[in-house]
């Protein structure tokens, strides 16, 4: 008898584990608690890598539909001072190996994909419970309950599903990212745009730093990052937009003027994004029945591979359950041993990026990271 996988989360991992799932004839079903796919706005621009997101795109069967939403030209970076100064410029060159897209539109062409029906939306899980030989119970808001035959927690940080498996707690940073929008920006931001440019830009300075992204449409999309305790933000009222952003603006006071409009400029109310992570080495025993992926299993700070690994677990998880019919257990092991090696490696590059991107030496450390040259000092 075939075994249905029930997937709780559909982020890009779950969703990506859900269409391969489907592709190979497995029955699936998706627990979602955002009441449906346009209920919350998806965030950034991701660029989109060849060795895990764009293989799992491929293994997912999305390969055109993933080149027809790329935002080209996106791949541009630049390194500013905090006086607007460039310090690093690195064109678009058109090779194409990083390709930008919209999370939102990445997230649509993977729902699009699945036959109506496989996500119940609005059902968010408050618990799971193992019931033994491999089956566990989960119990929603609403107090109605499900059995799955195998369960995949991708329900991100704040996972229901990792209790089962492990006693891993998200950890803060010391770091949080506060997300600005400005819209029009070439007509009505024109010198906040010219100091982004075409892609990327990120002006950094050791424990703060202000990156922003051009995404399509002129739209200057900003992570102002800080590098402050948890009770420093909590003591801000995000929900008084106004008060919130002239808080966050004054920590730039004597920055460039261009830079610090994508802060004072802001057309959305600023969002409080706490940088949490797991352990890099966070694994767990075989547990029957139950497995992790995405930021369930290994959060990280952000550097550009969650949602690629994500996706990339998605796809090779889905991939070991088809190669293994009748033995999930094997499938779930082979599927958890490379993910815990993969995983470790990223996390630990990740708090070494956050470090180059904010720490003592930024932003020269990451001028000679990106360049393999000492020349940021001598910039
Ligand atoms: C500020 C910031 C910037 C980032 N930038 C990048 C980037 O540029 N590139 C990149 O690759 N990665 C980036 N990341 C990381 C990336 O966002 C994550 O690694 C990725 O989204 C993880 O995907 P996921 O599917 O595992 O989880 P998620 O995207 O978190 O999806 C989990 C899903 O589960 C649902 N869910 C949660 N709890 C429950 C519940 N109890 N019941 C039912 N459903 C539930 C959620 O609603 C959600 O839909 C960034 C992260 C942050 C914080």
């Amino acid at each position: 008898m075939t075994t249905s996988v029930t997937i709780v989360g559909a982020g890009l991992g779950g969703l990506t584990l859900a269409r391969v799932l489907g592709l190979h004839g497995i029955p699936v079903t998706v627990y979602e608690a955002d009441p449906s796919a346009q209920a919350r706005t998806q965030g950034g621009q991701l660029d989109i890598h060849e060795h895990n997101g764009q293989r799992a795109l491929e293994a997912a069967g999305l390969g055109s539909e993933f080149r027809s939403i790329i935002h080209h030209g996106g791949e541009a970076s630049r390194i500013l001072d905090q006086h607007g100064t460039v310090l690093l410029d690195e064109p678009d060159d058109g090779v194409g190996h990083r390709p930008e897209v919209l999370r939102g539109d990445l997230r649509r062409i993977l729902i699009d994909s699945l036959p109506d029906g496989t996500i119940r939306w609005g059902r968010k899980v408050t618990s799971a419970a193992s019931l033994g030989a491999g089956r566990h119970a989960l119990t929603f808001a609403d107090g109605a309950t499900v059995t799955t035959d195998l369960l995949v927690g991708a329900d991100g940080a704040w996972s229901k599903i990792r209790p089962l498996l492990s006693d891993a707690k998200p950890r803060y940073v010391g770091t949080s990212f506060v997300e600005t929008y400005l819209y029009d920006a070439d007509e009505r931001h024109p010198a906040a745009a010219a100091a982004v440019g075409s892609g990327a830009m990120s002006a950094l300075t050791p424990g703060k730093g202000i990156a922003a992204h051009r995404e399509a449409n002129g739209v200057l999309h900003t992570y102002v990052e800080l590098s402050r305790p948890a009770e420093w933000f909590t003591a801000i009222d995000f929900a008084d937009a106004a008060a919130a952003t002239a808080r966050i603006a004054a920590e730039f006071d004597g920055w460039a003027t261009e830079l610090r409009a994508l802060i004072t400029d802001g057309e959305a109310p600023p969002t409080l994004r706490m940088i949490h992570t797991l352990p890099n080495e966070h694994r767990w025993d075989r547990v029957r029945g139950v497995t992790l992926l995405g930021d369930a299993a290994h959060l990280m700070p952000p550097s550009g591979e969650g949602a690629n690994l994500a996706m990339f677990d998605g796809a090779e998880l889905g991939s070991a359950i088809a190669a293994h019919p009748g033995d999930i257990e094997a499938a779930l092991d082979a599927f958890e041993e490379a993910m815990f090696a993969r995983s470790a490696s990223e996390a630990a590059d990740a708090h070494v990026i956050l470090d180059l991107c904010l720490g003592d030496r930024a932003p020269f450390g990451l001028i000679e990271f990106l360049t393999g040259t000492r020349e940021g000092e001598r910039a």
